[in-house]
């Protein structure tokens, strides 16, 4: 990607393809070379666990259920995929974790059924295991010239409560509008006046998921008698308090705040309201 008066020229395949756009939007995910080597800085706060994601196949249909556990370690997520099959997030510490990808199938299986438990049926084949470091990473400043991050390349959040994709559709939307609005006004598109107010508008629910995910972690990673306590009095009381739940579910889901248009199912071409 290089800087140029107006325009920016993105170099694609060894210099086999150029194009030059008024705009470049990066979404290369949360190992983005390119925003580094844009010098976008990043901030980021690793957390000693890892992610182990698998497969594993069950003894009973999932009926479309996806299922979260809080263990000892961290949580535990089973999302339907397949015929009877789920694929498996498990937050571990980062040595477990290791120690898990080497455990014979069946000993793994059996760690899993026993902190798991059976409302899922019998777990009895697991496909390959990786693992991944977990952090919480957020670019600063994700414009530079005429090119902006969105999703992954933007910020990476902890899988606890499911956000990444969704916040990253969010920046889609809210990019879009911005698209939109520049377009009506007759505005460049990739100017740094809309490509920065679509990055202070954004940062704000952004920063939000990325505290209360954060937030999560934490509470659901310790295992100290007193703060054990406090949560489980905590969920139980959100359990009995429906509107409290709802505006739980709306914070942790991002929902929280004025939604771009697409976000809310209306069309593009109205602007903004
Ligand atoms: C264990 C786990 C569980 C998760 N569960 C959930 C969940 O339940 N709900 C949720 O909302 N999110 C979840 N997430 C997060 C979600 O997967 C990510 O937030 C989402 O995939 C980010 O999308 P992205 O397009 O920004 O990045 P990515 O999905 O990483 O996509 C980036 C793409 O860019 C490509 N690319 C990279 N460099 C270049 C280049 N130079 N040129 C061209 N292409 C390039 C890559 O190959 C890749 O295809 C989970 C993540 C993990 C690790």
């Amino acid at each position: 990607l290089e800087s140029l008066a107006g325009t920016v020229r993105i170099q694609t395949d060894n210099d086999v393809n150029r194009i030059e756009a008024t705009l470049a939007v990066l979404a290369d995910g949360g190992r983005s070379t390119l925003g580094q080597s844009l010098g976008l800085t990043r901030q980021e706060t690793r957390y000693d666990q890892a992610a182990l994601v698998t497969t594993v196949g069950s003894d009973r249909a999932h009926e479309n259920r996806a299922y979260e556990r809080f263990t000892p370690y961290g949580p535990l997520a089973l999302l339907p995929s397949g015929e009877n099959q789920f694929a498996l997030a498990w937050t571990l510490p980062v040595d477990k974790a290791k120690s898990y990808i080497g455990l014979p199938d069946n000993d793994f299986l059996a760690r899993l059924q026993g902190v798991f438990g059976e409302r899922a049926g019998f777990f009895w084949r697991v496909g390959v295991r990786k693992t991944y470091a977990l952090s919480l990473t957020e670019i600063l400043q994700p414009v530079c010239g005429r090119t902006v991050a969105i999703g992954n390349a933007a910020h990476l959040v902890h899988p606890v409560a499911g956000q990444g994709f969704n916040l990253g559709l969010r920046d889609v939307a809210e990019l879009a509008e911005f698209i939109s609005e520049a377009l009506i006004l007759g505005d460049d598109i990739g100017s740094p006046d809309v490509l920065s107010r679509y990055a202070v508008s954004r940062r704000k629910q952004t920063r939000r998921v990325l505290r209360f995910t954060d937030g999560l972690v934490r509470l659901f990673s310790n295992e100290l008698p007193g703060i054990t306590l406090l949560r489980n009095a905590g969920l139980n009381t959100v359990e009995l308090l429906p509107p409290v739940k709802r505006l739980l579910l709306r914070r942790t889901a991002g929902l929280a705040g004025r939604l771009p248009r697409l976000a809310r199912g209306l069309p593009l071409e109205l602007g903004r309201s």
